[in-house]
């Protein structure tokens, strides 16, 4: 079942003065699959957060650092990540969206969507997350404020899924003293942001509550499928959640530019599948070209029609890292 679709203009007017891979035709693609899913009347115009609840993602100062710049008409925080007059309404508006989704999923189940710009994975409390030279497009973390609006629910183990083909590295320094977030992150390894390895599993309590899987270069479906089977449907297994919070990425997708991965519509629709059986909240990252126009689609599909079905062989190096994050989470997870 498809429930909400949380979508604003105002993620339009977080806009590049120059071309730049992170812009608005980004949400352009995929409401036209909206639309081609017949999905338009799911969509809702979300509420934005006001600047308090930010400060409890981000420490004040950075928050502070995003505002002054939107007002001063600054162009650039750092080489990667652009800032504009609309950018502070849009980055409120992404959080507001995102915290409304988990909200929807939690009440009403099914598949719940915030199609949301700017981006939010890379940024961690104070900006830039664990050594990372850039906050990687991203503004404020969108998938933190699913997991504060849960919080005020009184879920306590809340589980957040992130397939974009880069590290979720601001949304682990966040949660990575918190044993109630079980963040499983499954990317290409040795790109941007360089982090994301096997060994990071956590701070103190909460160890083992960090599950990356660093995927090899030109990774393929069945090296993917493989992994989520492994790893991340079982501890899905494991903690059975009420929601799932999944950061989407679709920048995996073969041909979608800025990685190497060589993902097709069969991974995105075997993910959406396999979660079917959870409440999920879906909240838009990477994706830049064929990406959305393909995994996106594939993705809700999956989620509503289909059954996860595969037997392709995954490659050595694959069944090698698998058994690495297996060996190194025993002690937490039994898979
Ligand atoms: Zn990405």
């Amino acid at each position: 079942m498809i429930g909400e679709i949380y979508y604003s203009r105002k993620f339009l007017q977080h806009k590049p003065e120059n071309y730049h891979p992170e812009n608005p035709g980004r949400l352009w693609i995929l409401m036209s699959a909206i639309r081609e899913l017949m999905l338009d009347d799911r969509i809702i115009e979300p509420i934005p957060v006001d600047e308090s609840f930010v400060k409890r993602i981000h420490d004040p100062a950075y928050v502070e650092l995003v505002k002054r710049a939107v007002e001063e008409g600054r162009k650039y925080l750092d080489p990667d990540t652009y800032v504009c007059p609309g950018t502070w309404e849009a980055a409120l508006m992404a959080l507001g969206a995102s915290k409304l989704a988990a909200l929807a999923a939690l009440r009403y189940g099914g598949l719940n969507m915030a199609l949301v710009r700017p981006p939010g994975h890379h940024a961690g409390k104070r900006g830039k997350a664990m050594g990372a030279p850039t906050l990687g497009f991203c503004i404020f973390n969108n998938v933190a404020a699913a997991v504060l609006a849960l919080r005020e629910e009184d879920l306590e183990k809340i589980v957040i899924i992130d397939f974009d083909a880069h590290h979720g590295n601001g949304t682990q320094e966040i949660f990575w003293q918190d044993p109630d977030v079980i963040h499983i992150d499954i990317h290409e390894r040795d790109i941007y942001p360089w982090t994301g390895y096997e060994r990071e599993i956590g701070g103190g309590l909460a160890k083992g509550s960090k599950i990356n899987i660093p995927m090899p270069h030109y990774s393929n479906d069945s090296d993917y499928i493989f992994a989520w089977d492994e790893i991340v449907v079982s501890i899905l297994e494991n903690v059975k959640p009420k929601v799932v919070l999944v950061s989407a990425g679709f920048d995996g997708f073969k041909g979608d530019g800025l990685t190497t991965l060589k993902l097709t519509e069969k991974f995105f629709s075997y993910a959406g599948a396999s979660l079917r059986r959870y409440p999920v909240a879906m909240i838009f990252e990477g994706g830049y070209d064929v990406g959305l126009k393909r995994g996106f689609p594939a993705f809700v599909k999956g989620y509503e029609e289909k059954e996860a079905k595969d037997n392709g062989q995954p490659s050595y190096e694959t069944l090698k890292i698998v058994e690495e994050v297996k060996d190194i989470l025993s002690p937490w997870w039994s898979f």
